[in-house]
């Protein structure tokens, strides 16, 4: 398939709720839209019931990505020559939380790791070379509109005329070689920018922080449109449930569990008797990726 400045990627969205019956356009992030996906149960629990089913407290890995998140956001304020390696590692102290840890022993090894690597990730970044958006808000309506997605992505890049989709990952392992391909959110974050700057983009990548790994795929069109019709299909049924749950409340049928072994990570498993039974819950510093002897003195 062809492309020009001009075009959009295309939207699917090929099941209707009723025949003859416009769908309902359904709007959310795609990180919404995933959780749908993964467990209508807890979509149900995350987004729909009121009162909101309280959640547990963040874990460790969580307030860990979030900082290292906010430095590289942070960093990009900097003035140019203000914007050293070093000077990522102290946005990291200074955005530091020690919720979720064991002890201010774990917390403080795990800060000198996250300075670490924050700031050898920055060494490869040219700070000269602004990118075209960090945490950029997209927005996207799909073809059908069936799908309203809005979101956020971490760092848009125009690499001589390449627009490129990047999405830091802060987790325990890197992300294997398939995960940039298959990503449905970076998918429709490469089809919102699309869209909004009417410009071809068709690159993503994950940058794994701890390990500086980076994970990149390129969408055909014909890819990203396939990508733009699982959402709508995805939507539709996220939208047919909602109306469920707007006429019906959490007695709703639509909103089956799903349980496997992320109920132990869930954070709304205590309203969830399904994910209680698949096992005791992680504790609140489980997800920290296991640091280098550097930063683990015997
Ligand atoms: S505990 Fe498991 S089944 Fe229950 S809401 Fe969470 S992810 Fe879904």
């Amino acid at each position: 398939m062809g492309s020009s400045e001009a075009e959009v990627p295309a939207g699917g969205g090929e099941a209707l709720p009723l025949e003859g019956v416009p769908a309902p356009t359904w709007g959310g992030s795609p990180s919404r839209l995933t959780t749908f996906l993964d467990c209508p149960r807890r979509y149900r629990l995350v987004y729909l019931d009121r009162p909101r089913p309280e959640r547990r407290a963040q874990r460790a890995h969580t307030a860990v990505g979030v900082t290292i998140h906010n430095a590289l956001r942070d960093w990009w304020d900097l003035s140019v020559v203000d914007r050293t390696p070093s000077a990522g590692a102290r946005l990291v102290r200074e955005g530091w939380s020690d919720v979720g840890f064991l002890d201010l022993d774990q917390s403080a090894r795990h800060r000198s790791a996250a300075m670490r690597w924050v700031a050898d990730y920055l060494a490869g970044v040219d700070p000269h070379v602004e990118p075209l958006g960090v945490e950029r808000s997209v927005a996207f309506v799909d073809r059908t509109r069936t799908l309203r997605m809005f979101g956020r992505i971490d760092r848009l890049d125009d690499r001589d005329g390449e627009l490129v989709v990047v999405d830091y990952k802060t987790g325990r392992t890197p992300p294997g070689e398939d995960e940039a391909r298959t990503s449905l959110p970076l998918a429709l974050y490469a089809a919102a920018v699309w869209k909004m700057f009417r410009r071809r983009c068709v690159a993503v990548e994950l940058h794994h922080v701890p390990s500086g790994t980076v994970v990149r795929h390129e969408h055909t069109d014909d890819s990203l449109a396939r990508k733009v019709a699982q959402a709508g299909q995805i939507a539709t049924d996220a939208g047919r449930a909602d109306a469920d749950h707007a006429r019906t409340g959490s007695e709703s049928a639509m909103f089956e569990p799903n349980p496997s072994p992320l109920c132990r990570w869930c954070d709304v498993r205590a309203h969830c008797p399904e994910g209680q039974a698949v096992g005791p819950e992680h504790p609140d510093w489980a997800g920290l990726p296991d640091l280098d002897e550097a930063d683990n003195p015997a």
